[in-house]
């Protein structure tokens, strides 16, 4: 440890710099890597965010800390200082100044890579550096698989942190109910441990949390055993037609798949003067033979395109980075809507629909665009499946099935970035006046709708559609765990 910051907790050197930059002071005083804006490292880190507007924001210096002592040492040098900061696994939030910085240093996690797995027990031990898709190659051959996302480039720290919707949410909850254990860094930059049995409490508010508790070091994570599965997408070319039965497949089969190890995303994009004007579909199965009912609603609607297949999940996942679309500004949005009951389906979802229609309408001229749907289900069994294994902050309850809609507008002028903000506030503003408005006519349940915190915009606010226990539990622990507000304070991203 010490060689790694020397002298670092001297307090005669730290109050000599205090106040001077972290950037200075860490090259100074330690032999941790921090690197220049005109370094390699750097520029290949700041290029490397899925919207070009986090990788405008330039920050002082990029470190690169290998482990949770050197996390520690910046911590500490950071507490004497007034520096706005951020903290970056894989980049893929867009919401500008969460995982990116003007003017202050971003913390990389690229070099904290471990994935250790005990091929016994299945518990792995990784490094928030790690992406889906390497995470799953790392586990490629050994049986066993992770709770992930769908999409591989994705990075495990933020999805993480934010709950994490998989494939596999239907059988094991979020990406979180499967984390047994966080290595984290706290505000004062000790190095704590939580789980169910030490710091239980730290433990519950990581779940959902965010960055407003400390920097995880490491992810323990429960996998699980697995072997080939069946995944891929279906194209389909949008009439009106398709619009209407897609959206009755994805709402039934929300209510009655009962297969666990069944999953869809079910997708619309348009783009570019609606040259674009599509769906598709992500279809997974946790297993090589898919009992025959199980995709046949969608199916039958007739794809022009199916590259679906048995694979392993490796492959899946190194095969579904296609939907990145580099050098675009990216925004995105969400809500979280009752599942309609099948009479008032077509109210619903058709209504929902045309809405999103409607606004993207005024977008199609923008340079670059392309504006995407998802309605992904949320059906009981993934609140029942993340109460079996640990609390969290969504605390959804199984009284009721659900819909998690992501809203994204891609483009490519920054300086539009304002304009398309209120395109994007219009698009889910306008979703939950609608969904407000059934549950008030008695079309929609009077249920919880707490909104998914990795799909959320910036202007949305993830905390306060949290139950008023859970987003007063997160404050309390913010507070003890942080009593000076420095992660409150100095990085960007809602707070408790
Ligand atoms: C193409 C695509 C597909 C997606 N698919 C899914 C999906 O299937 N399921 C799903 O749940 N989400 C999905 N998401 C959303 C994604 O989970 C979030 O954008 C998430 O924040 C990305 O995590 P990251 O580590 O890549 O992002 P980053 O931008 O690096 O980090 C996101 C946030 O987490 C914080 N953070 C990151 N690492 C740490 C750490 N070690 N300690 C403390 N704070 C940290 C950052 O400060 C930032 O606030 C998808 C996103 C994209 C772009």
């Amino acid at each position: 440890m010490i060689s790694t910051w020397r002298l670092i907790a001297s307090t005669i050197v730290l109050s000599g710099l205090a106040l001077a930059d972290t950037c200075s002071i860490l090259k100074e005083i330690s032999n941790i890597e921090v690197t220049d804006p005109l370094d390699l490292s750097y520029l290949s880190e700041q290029s490397d965010y899925w919207s070009t507007s986090c990788s405008a924001l330039k920050p002082s210096c990029i470190i690169f800390p290998k482990d949770a002592d050197e996390v520690s040492a910046i911590v500490k040098v950071l507490n004497n200082n007034t520096e706005n900061f951020a903290i970056k696994s894989g980049g893929h939030n867009p919401n500008n100044g969460w995982s990116s910085v003007q003017g202050g240093p971003l913390i990389s996690t690229q070099n904290m890579k471990q994935v250790i797995l005990d091929s016994e027990t299945g518990v792995a031990r990784v490094g928030p550096g790690q992406r889906l898709d390497s995470i799953s190659a790392a586990l490629q051959g050994t049986g066993w698989t992770f709770v992930g996302g769908r999409i591989g480039n994705t990075g495990v720290g933020g999805l993480v942190l934010g709950g994490g919707l998989s494939y596999m949410s239907a059988q094991y909850g979020w990406a979180a109910s499967s984390v047994l254990e966080y290595e984290i860094v706290l505000a004062n930059g000790t190095i704590a441990t939580a789980s169910a049995t030490q710091n239980a409490d730290l433990f519950k508010a990581l779940k959902g949390g965010g960055n407003n508790f400390g920097i995880v070091t490491t992810y323990v994570l429960q996998t699980y055993r697995q072997g080939n599965i069946f995944g891929g997408n279906l194209v389909f070319l949008r009439t009106p037609d398709t619009d209407a039965k897609l959206l009755k497949a994805v709402r039934d089969f929300t209510e009655y798949n009962e297969d666990d190890k069944a999953a869809v995303i079910v997708t619309a994009e348009r783009g570019n003067i609606d040259l674009i004007d599509t769906w598709i579909l992500f279809l997974f199965y946790d297993g090589e033979v898919v009992p025959e009912a199980t995709f046949k609603n969608f199916t039958d609607v007739g794809p022009l395109l199916d590259t679906t297949k048995v694979q392993t999940y490796a492959d899946l996942m190194a095969g579904s980075n296609w939907v990145i679309v580099k050098g675009s500004v990216v925004q995105i949005g969400t809500e979280t809507i009752p599942m309609p009951s099948a009479e008032d389906s077509e109210k619903v979802m058709g209504g929902i629909h045309d809405h999103w229609r409607n606004i993207t309408d005024t977008t199609l001229l923008e340079l670059g665009i392309v504006a995407s749907i998802a309605y992904q289900p949320f059906p009981k069994r993934i609140a029942e499946a993340a109460k079996e294994r640990s609390p969290d902050l969504i605390d959804a309850d199984d009284s009721a099935n659900r819909l998690i809609l992501e809203l994204n507008y891609s483009f490519v002028p920054q300086s539009d970035y304002d304009k398309m903000d209120q395109t994007l506030q219009q698009t889910y503003g306008g979703i939950r006046d609608r969904v407000l408005g059934w549950q008030q006519d008695g079309t929609l349940p009077d249920i919880y709708l707490p909104i998914f915190m990795n799909y959320g915009f910036h202007q949305q606010d993830y905390f306060a559609r949290l139950r008023p226990e859970n987003r007063a539990f997160a404050h309390s622990v913010s507070e003890s765990v942080d009593p000076t507000g420095f992660f409150r304070t100095r990085i960007g991203g809602w707070k408790p």
